[in-house]
């Protein structure tokens, strides 16, 4: 691969192009189990720097990797052959926002949680909400298709996501999508973009639909003896009809991590739910949060608490939104790794998911921990191990695969939630053979080269382990 420093300090200045060792360092990870070091990073801030870097690079045939802060779990932002590590952070502007149309646009570097406090004047939200959203782009969440703790009420990143400005893999400009919240004719290709984890094009401008803040918000805890307990009750709130905001499952092991790491004083029982109801009017939302309640009790539920105090509200959140950042304090000498970390599995199949996860976790003798968005069928699980152990990562691999089994037999999904990559990519080309070569022919049409984010997703090696380097030195 031939790389011009020179050609690419002229584009974008000399200080914003990165070439020592150090760098190259940083920018060769995310938050997964890989790395693999940058031939270059650049830190592009207009819409034609970014046309003339993928002009430049197409006609080089060098891989370029959109990336915004890397808190992807899988390995999307790792340059797994090198190439040029296109850091989009430095686009952070709020472009418009027009509470009377429903939408703001924005720029990809912009921060999920700063877009969210420009927006709470204009009495607005951007829905997603990742529990990473302190770091998550607005790219990011684009690219990774993002949902989070309120998803089982107002979707994915994709169900937000109105229209964009992509540049394609040869510096061509498109608009896709339109400003308006319904538009049919034609292929949705805005709707591929998301969730094509950098390998269709970067997207530079991103209109998004915004939700009514809400004026009200409850929220319920209930304990619960077992997970299976636990994952019934979710089981029967969805299927009743019910709408929360929000429903979370967590086990004992992220009730442990959260309150060693947080002090937060959870309940130290097997399972909690954490449940939540939105909206104007009181008595509509304490209708739901019996309703609600009640099913936890038919499910065993115990200690049930609800609560309209937002500093109550507020203890409860953090301990999930930074739980996953919490685990590797649950033990002594275990890392979390995110092998197999975000499932998703029919609504009936909560209960029997949760508890496969922790006999898996027996049988191979490694810790998992069950938790996540289960009102939108995502079971989280981490495998937790001494990650310097090779015997343990043979344990681990093994319950990964002997976890992604399972979640196919009940008809699930590999990814429900961060995307596939590098980690995944083995289980869920199983899971996906049929379309495989679907999405290899709209890759090559988009990107004939393959030069944007190549071998991940469906071009990605089956072997990732000696595709890659691990972060961890292995004995
Ligand atoms: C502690 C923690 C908690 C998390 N919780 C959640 C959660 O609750 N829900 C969830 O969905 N995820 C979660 N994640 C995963 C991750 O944070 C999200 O997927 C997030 O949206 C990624 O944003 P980012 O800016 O870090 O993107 P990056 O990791 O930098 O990129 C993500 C993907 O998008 C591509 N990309 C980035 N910018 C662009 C662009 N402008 N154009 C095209 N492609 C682009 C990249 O190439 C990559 O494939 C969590 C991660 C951590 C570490």
């Amino acid at each position: 691969m031939k790389m011009d420093l020179e050609k690419l300090k002229n584009i974008l200045g000399e200080e914003n192009v990165k070439s020592d060792p150090a760098d190259l360092y940083i920018y060769g990870s995310d938050a997964s189990v890989h790395e693999s070091p940058a031939s270059v990073v650049v830190r592009p801030k207009t819409i034609e720097e970014i046309q003339q870097i993928m002009r430049y690079a197409n006609d080089e045939l060098i891989p370029v990797i959109p990336r915004g802060s890397a808190s992807s779990t899988s390995g999307h932002t790792v340059p797994i052959d090198g190439g040029i590590v296109m850091d989009l952070k430095g686009m952070n502007r709020i472009l418009e926002i027009r509470p009377e149309d429903i939408f703001c646009k924005v720029e990809p570097g912009v921060i999920d949680d700063d877009l969210n406090r420009a927006l709470k004047p204009y009495g607005f939200f951007w829905p997603p909400a990742p529990a990473s959203s302190r770091i998550a782009t607005i790219g990011g969440e684009i690219g990774a298709n993002a949902s989070g703790l309120r998803s089982v009420k107002y979707g994915a990143t994709r169900d937000s996501v109105l229209g964009m400005k992509v540049v394609m893999a040869n510096g061509d400009l498109i608009t896709l999508g339109s400003n308006t919240r319904v538009a049919t004719a034609g292929y949705q290709i805005e709707r591929i973009i998301v969730g094509s984890e950098g390998t269709l094009g970067i997207v530079v401008e991103a209109t998004l639909k915004i939700i009514p803040l809400p004026k009200l918000r409850c929220l319920g805890i209930s304990n619960f003896n077992s997970v299976e307990e636990a994952g019934k009750a979710v089981t029967d709130i969805i299927s009743s009809g019910a709408s929360p905001s929000m429903l979370e499952l967590m086990d004992n092991i992220g009730i442990t991590a959260v309150n060693k790491t947080l002090n937060l004083g959870l309940p130290d029982v097997a399972a909690i739910i954490l449940f939540e109801a939105d909206g104007k009017v009181k008595e509509a939302i304490d209708y739901e949060m019996k309703a609600i309640k009640n099913l936890c009790e038919k499910n065993s539920g115990f200690g049930i608490k609800m609560s309209y105090d937002a500093k109550e509200r507020t203890r409860i959140y953090t301990g999930r939104k930074k739980l996953f950042a919490s685990l590797s304090r649950y033990k002594e000498g275990i890392i979390c790794t995110d092998l197999a970390d975000d499932m998703a599995v029919p609504n009936s199949k909560i209960a029997e998911t949760a508890h496969e996860i922790h006999k898996i976790a027996e049988r191979n003798n490694v810790i998992m921990s069950v938790y996540g968005h289960c009102g939108s069928g995502v079971l989280h699980t981490k495998i937790m191990f001494d990650v310097t152990n090779k015997k343990k990562w043979d344990n681990a691999s093994k319950a990964a695969s002997e976890l992604y089994d399972f979640i196919h037999s009940v008809g699930g999904t590999t990814s429900g939630e961060h995307g596939i990559a590098l980690s995944k990519a083995p289980f869920w080309k199983k899971e996906k053979a049929d379309s495989l070569n679907v999405m290899r022919s709209i890759k090559k049409a988009l990107d004939p080269n393959n030069i944007l984010n190549p071998r991940k997703l469906q071009d990605a090696p089956d072997n990732w382990v000696t595709a890659t380097k691990l972060r961890y030195r292995v004995r």
